[in-house]
């Protein structure tokens, strides 16, 4: 499972920092890394292009796992560094943008898009499972999501419309619902469709969604 990130253009960066001389630049270990999006040679590389922009990079890391609150001491660790810059630039999902921003009073850019939280499918792609919906419905559908995977997020497919297993808003996807009744099938779980799909509350992805932690 990885936080899916593209980079930005370099012309979105550029507009972004504008106003900052000198940049500080912090890159992601994990998911960052793996997708090439965020990592010690990207890092160097943006570091390369703003140096030829005539932008003075103060300082530069890669922080383990950005979004994890010991960025607090990776932060504390580079003080004097980043106190010279004029802003921080960031090159890890938005949770880590806003992890670093908790810990800073500078100001903080992202570099990269944050894009959804994927899973592995056909080999060379990542695939969108879920969106949080707060409220799982998948054991009605054979563990596979159809909020997520059906382009309608019907509940009640499928919608008619697929062509030779694929879906017809986005034929470069597999039809949800021919995976689900596939799936079932192979299971002998077919009479779960003749059940009538629950409501859905949707009112839980109302958002800023917050969990209260129980202490222990
Ligand atoms: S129903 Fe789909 S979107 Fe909602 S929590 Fe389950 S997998 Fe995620
Ligand atoms: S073709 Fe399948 S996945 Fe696409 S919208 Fe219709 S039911 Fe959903």
């Amino acid at each position: 499972m990885l936080m899916v990130t593209e980079q930005k253009p370099l012309a979105e960066v550029s507009q972004l920092i504008d106003k900052c001389h000198k940049v500080y630049l912090i890159g992601c270990g994990t998911c960052a890394t793996t997708l090439h999006t965020g990592g010690k040679s990207e890092v160097i590389e943006m570091k390369r292009q703003l140096e030829d922009a005539a932008k003075e990079i103060t300082g530069w890391m890669v922080i383990p796992t950005t979004c994890d609150t010991l960025t607090r001491e990776a932060l504390a660790e580079n003080t004097a560094a980043i106190e010279a810059a004029d802003c921080i630039l960031v090159m890890s999902c938005a949770l880590g943008v806003q992890m670093v921003a908790r810990f800073s009073d500078k100001p903080v850019y992202p570099a990269l898009n944050t894009l959804f939280l994927g899973m592995e499918g056909n080999p060379g792609f990542l695939n969108e499972a879920c969106i949080q919906c707060g409220e799982c419905v998948i054991g009605q559908y054979a563990a596979i999501c159809p909020v997520t995977t059906c382009a309608k997020g019907l509940l009640t497919g499928a919608c008619g419309g697929a062509r030779g297993g694929k879906c017809e808003q986005q034929p470069e996807h597999d039809c949800a619902w021919i995976l689900i009744y596939e799936r079932l099938k192979k299971l002998g779980m077919l009479d779960k469709l003749k059940e009538a799909a629950s409501p859905k509350d949707y009112s839980k992805m109302k958002r800023p969604r917050q969990l209260e932690l129980t202490p222990l």
